[in-house]
């Protein structure tokens, strides 16, 4: 189990963007995912790990144990490769300020807790901008980002500053720097905030986290074929999504058709 807390230890919610976007899918796939751990890292998760810490090397917060366990066995051919692409996606933005910054804010009836990448100064479209940046690695960044519709897709473009924002009383806004590693592309999604939006989530969440309602919203969609084309990750440790996907049948074979 990761050593991420959901709860205080007076049973307050903590929410990380992460696992709170399974909520807007399905309640109880939120509940789920803060109990089960199925985090197994992939190796392109891993090279994308690897690419944050060479991207923000320079900066002031580096774990060299963290950088060794995940350099791991990997040809030094791989390493100098995503070495490259993080040298040149830091030629790109020229990152200017802090990296992985620790945010934990108490709103009252729940927590907010990440860190964000980078805050501060960086080159966005050619001008200078201050923001929250996140930088994210991926092989296939038109399927990807296409299918990225949702007010809950860019939850951590909102909850970030947020909890900056509550913070520090600055209004940021938060920019993905995203860097197709198979085409060596990249691409930057800026997502622009206000207080207005801040105080809509609050209530929102507020909501969520008075409530504590984790129904299983099964369906097809949901459970069996998502946008992934993959099933509900939890659906193995959830009744309704196992009856939807391996229902119990009685047949008679007589009213079968060759
Ligand atoms: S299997 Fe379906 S109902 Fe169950 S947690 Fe997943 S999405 Fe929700």
């Amino acid at each position: 189990m990761s050593d991420r807390r959901y709860q205080d230890e007076n049973g307050k919610l903590i929410f990380h963007a992460s696992n709170l976007q399974n909520y807007f899918e399905c309640p109880k796939k939120y509940e789920l995912s803060t109990k089960i751990d199925l985090f197994e890292m992939t190796d392109a998760q891993r090279d994308g790990l690897l690419y944050e810490m060479y991207l923000f090397f320079n900066l002031e917060k580096y774990d060299d144990v963290m950088v060794k366990k995940l350099e791991g066995r990997k040809k030094s051919d791989t390493l100098d490769e995503i070495r490259a692409k993080a040298q040149s996606m830091s030629d790109y933005a020229q990152f200017d300020g802090q990296s992985f910054v620790p945010l934990s804010v108490d709103f009252g009836s729940f927590i907010i807790e990440g860190e964000a990448d980078f805050i501060g100064n960086c080159q966005y479209r050619g001008k200078t901008i201050r923001c929250i940046a996140d930088a994210k690695t991926t092989s296939d960044v038109y399927k990807l980002w296409l299918s990225k519709k949702t007010a809950y897709d860019y939850l951590q473009s909102v909850l970030y500053p947020m909890a900056w924002w509550k913070m520090t009383g600055e209004v940021l806004p938060f920019v993905y720097y995203i860097h197709d590693l198979k085409q060596d592309i990249k691409k930057t999604v800026l997502v622009k905030t206000t207080e207005q939006d801040f105080i809509d989530m609050e209530k929102r969440l507020t909501a969520i986290a008075t409530e504590k309602s984790w129904e299983a919203k099964s369906c097809y969609e949901n459970c069996i074929y998502n946008r992934y084309r993959t099933s509900c990750k939890y659906i193995a440790y959830c009744q309704q999504g196992a009856e939807l996907y391996a229902p119990d049948e009685e047949i008679t074979y007589g009213s079968l058709i060759f």
